[in-house]
C-alpha cells in the first residue's frame, strides 16, 4: 500500500481562491472585510510573520490593518487598542501577536476580543460553541488539520480517532471536529499510558504534540490516514559544525507514508492551510455581520 500524499500547499491555494471569491461578493456590496492585527514590541517574528498576513490578506481582497503598540504599552492601553477595534464596525477580524511583552498578559488581551470577531478561534465563546456543536470560528490550526482530514473524502462517522495533544488550539478543538463529525475520539497526551496500544487502533491519527519524530511505523495500522500537525525546528544534519536548520513533523514520514492510506508531509501540509483558514475566518465573520 503506498499513501496518498495529502498536498496542503494545493488545498491552501484552493481555499484561498475561495476566500478570493466570496471577498469579491461582499466588496460587491460595499463591505470590504478587514483583518486587524494587533502586534506590541519589536519581536523580530511576529513582524515578519505580520509582513507575511499582509501579504497574503491582499492577494485575496482582505484589508489588513496592523496596529503597531510600543514596547512598555500598559495593560489598560492594550485592552483599549482591542477594545476600539471591537468597536470598529469596519473591522471584520482581531488578531494578537503572541508573544506580547511582560506585564501584558496574551491569554488575557486575546479573550477581549469580541467574539464574533475573534478569526483566530481563541476566546472561550468560540471554544464554547464548538464544544456545544455550533457554529464557532474555529481556531485556525484546528480547522486546517481538519479540512486536510477531510480533503481525502474520508466518511468519518464511527470512525477510530486518536487525536495525539490536548492544547486549546489545536488538540482540544480537533477533538470536539471529530465528535462533531460521528468519530469516535481518544485524545492522547504526556500522561497518556502506553501510547501505540491507542495509536494502533486508529483509523484516523492526528498528531499534534509538537515531538519532532514521536511516532513511527509501530504507532500505525496500515490504512489509516496520518495528519501531522508537528512543526519542529532541528539542526539540518548530524554533523557537528552543522548550524542549519530544518522543519519536520511529529511523524517519522518515510516510515509512516508506506503503510498509511494517506498523509500529510511536513512542511507543506497542515501549514500552509493554517494560513488561509485565517483569511477564512475573517471572510466568514463579515459575512455573518453583513448577514444579520
Ligand atoms: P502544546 O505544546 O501547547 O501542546 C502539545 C500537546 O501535546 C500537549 O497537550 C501535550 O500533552 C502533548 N504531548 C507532547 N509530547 C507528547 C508525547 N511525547 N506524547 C503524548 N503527548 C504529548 O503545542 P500546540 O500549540 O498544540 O502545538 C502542537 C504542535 O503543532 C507543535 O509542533 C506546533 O509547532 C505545531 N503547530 C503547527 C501549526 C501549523 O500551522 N502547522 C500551528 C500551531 C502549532
Amino acid at each position: 500500500m503506498t499513501a496518498k500524499l495529502i498536498d496542503g500547499k494545493a488545498l491552501a491555494a484552493e481555499t484561498r481562491e475561495q476566500v478570493a471569491r466570496r471577498a469579491a461578493t461582499l466588496r460587491e456590496r460595499g463591505r470590504s472585510p478587514i483583518l486587524a492585527a494587533v502586534r506590541v514590541g519589536d519581536d523580530s517574528a511576529a513582524a515578519s510573520y505580520a509582513r507575511s498576513q499582509a501579504k497574503h490578506a491582499d492577494a485575496v481582497g482582505i484589508d489588513y490593518r496592523l496596529v503597531e503598540l510600543p514596547e512598555g504599552t500598559t495593560p489598560s492601553e492594550a485592552a483599549r487598542a482591542v477594545e476600539e477595534l471591537n468597536a470598529d464596525s469596519a473591522v471584520s477580524g482581531i488578531m494578537l501577536h503572541l508573544p506580547v511583552p511582560k506585564p501584558l498578559d496574551g491569554f488575557a488581551l486575546q479573550q477581549l476580543i469580541a467574539p464574533g470577531k475573534d478569526v483566530e478561534g481563541v476566546g472561550a465563546a468560540n471554544l464554547g460553541m464548538l464544544a456545544m456543536g455550533r457554529e464557532a470560528l474555529v481556531p485556525c490550526t484546528a480547522a486546517a488539520a481538519f479540512a486536510c482530514l477531510k480533503s481525502t473524502g474520508i466518511d468519518l462517522t464511527g470512525r477510530e480517532a486518536v487525536v495525539i495533544g490536548r492544547s486549546t488550539i489545536v488538540g482540544k478543538p480537533l477533538a470536539m471536529l471529530l465528535l462533531a463529525a460521528h468519530a469516535t475520539v481518544t485524545q492522547c497526551h504526556t500522561r497518556t499510558r502506553d501510547l501505540p496500544q491507542h495509536t494502533c487502533r486508529a483509523e484516523v491519527l492526528i498528531v499534534s504534540a509538537g515531538a519532532a519524530g514521536l511516532i513511527g511505523a509501530e504507532h500505525v495500522s496500515p490504512g489509516a490516514v496520518v495528519i501531522d500537525v508537528g512543526t519542529n525546528r532541528v539542526p539540518a544534519s548530524d554533523a557537528p559544525d552543522e548550524t542549519k536548520m530544518k522543519t519536520i513533523g511529529d511523524v517519522r514520514f518515510d516510515e509512516v507514508f508506506p503503510i498509511a492510506e494517506a498523509i500529510t508531509p511536513v512542511p507543506g501540509g497542515v501549514g500552509p492551510v493554517t494560513v488561509a483558514m485565517l483569511l477564512s475566518n475573517t471572510v466568514d465573520a463579515c459575512e455573518r455581520v453583513s448577514r444579520d
